[in-house]
């Protein structure tokens, strides 16, 4: 009798509670205890990590088709690692790309990502320092994988927020907006619509049309973060809702500041023709991944100045207070429109796969 080998599944690399276990199972219990300069470690599973006062992260892409309504790789691989580095409360400085090229990748394709990456650089206001390029036979990549690393820094911005929460918390003592500093009463603060950029790829794979044009919502929210934290003040914590989408993003926030989350259905944005969409498809809008979304937690004294000013930026427009931490339960909950309460469980994994 053969026994089959386990071997990795699409489901490791989608966001959720495979890939978590498998990244704590694999990853952590290799790599964990051995960055003893770490400030916040490999075992933290946070956003990036932070050593001294340098946050520092690697983002891999392999987003298929590498072109879909809204963006295409190059914008993505940009925008993820400056939001990851962001959600820490640091400001990007450098980063670094990693291509990786099929074989027969028209040209025309790769200068049209290239041309996109500069214009997302330009965006955020950062440079690419250093990188490598290779060439693979062709195979399954769809074209092209990448990598994007980078490295943030402390800034006036992040230190004038922490003062701020400090004035309303004085046992406030974390130096970055990690997702373990939640407390009781903070609100949650979305920045906009969630599941645009996981059913505009979903789109682009399988040749469905919605109706209407949902389009990707990829970009860098460096500086609509930085001008949050300098202008406003008062984050305590900050995520972005990839692969997993909002349900897997709480989820983490409250497993690791051993907390629950309310959130109210009726705040929740999400447009209307993402909506019917993932009605007909079977999706949870709550389950799939956003890449120009960004989730705060704030004290509750400045929750309603965050949203103001986040409603008055391009980026934030659709924001909304979605919910608030509690101590009635562990884990995340929604009150429902119709009245009712149900559990928002971490997914096993992103439902579409290959978004990012
Ligand atoms: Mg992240």
């Amino acid at each position: 009798m053969t026994i089959e080998k386990e071997r990795i599944t699409m489901l490791h690399g989608a966001g959720g509670m495979v890939m978590h276990n498998f990244v704590k199972d694999h990853i952590v219990k290799n790599f964990g205890g051995l960055d003893s300069f770490a400030e916040v470690p490999l075992e933290a599973m946070d956003d990036a990590a932070v050593i001294g006062d340098i946050v520092f992260k690697s983002d891999s892409h392999a987003v298929k088709p590498i072109f879909f309504p809204g963006g295409d790789i190059g914008r993505l691989s940009i925008s993820g690692t400056v939001n990851d580095i962001s959600a820490l409360g640091a400001d990007p400085c450098a980063l670094a790309s990693g291509f990786i090229l099929e074989e027969g990748l028209p040209l025309d394709d790769l200068t049209r990502i290239l041309e996109s990456m500069r214009q997302t650089l330009i965006e955020a206001g950062v440079g690419i320092v250093t990188g490598d390029t290779k060439v693979v036979e062709n195979g399954s990549l769809g074209g092209c994988v990448m990598n994007i690393s980078g490295i943030g820094k402390r800034s006036f911005a992040l230190e004038n927020n922490l003062q701020t929460v400090k004035k309303y918390r004085p046992h406030f003592s974390a130096r970055w907006t990690l997702d373990s500093n939640l407390e009781v009463g903070d609100k949650i603060v979305l920045s906009g619509t969630v599941g645009d950029h996981g059913l505009a790829v979903l789109s682009a794979q399988k040749g469905l049309t919605f109706g209407s044009k949902i389009v990707s919502d990829v970009k860098p929210l460096n500086k609509v973060i930085q001008r949050t934290l300098c202008e406003i003040g008062g984050v305590v914590t900050m995520k972005d809702p990839t692969r997993g989408g909002l349900a897997d993003a709480l989820n983490e926030f409250t497993e690791k500041s051993k907390t629950g989350i309310l959130l109210q259905e009726d705040k929740i944005p999400i447009r209307k023709d993402v909506a019917i969409a993932c009605e007909m498809l079977g999706l949870d809008p709550l389950e799939i991944g956003n890449e120009g979304k960004m989730l705060f937690g704030v004290v509750p004294q400045k929750a309603e100045e965050v949203l103001t000013f986040l409603t008055q930026t391009v980026e934030g427009k659709d924001a909304q207070i979605i919910g608030e931490v509690t101590d009635a339960f562990k884990g995340v909950a929604m009150q429902t429109i119709v009245g009712g309460k149900r559990i928002i469980a971490r997914p096993i994994g992103d439902p579409v796969p290959r978004i990012c």
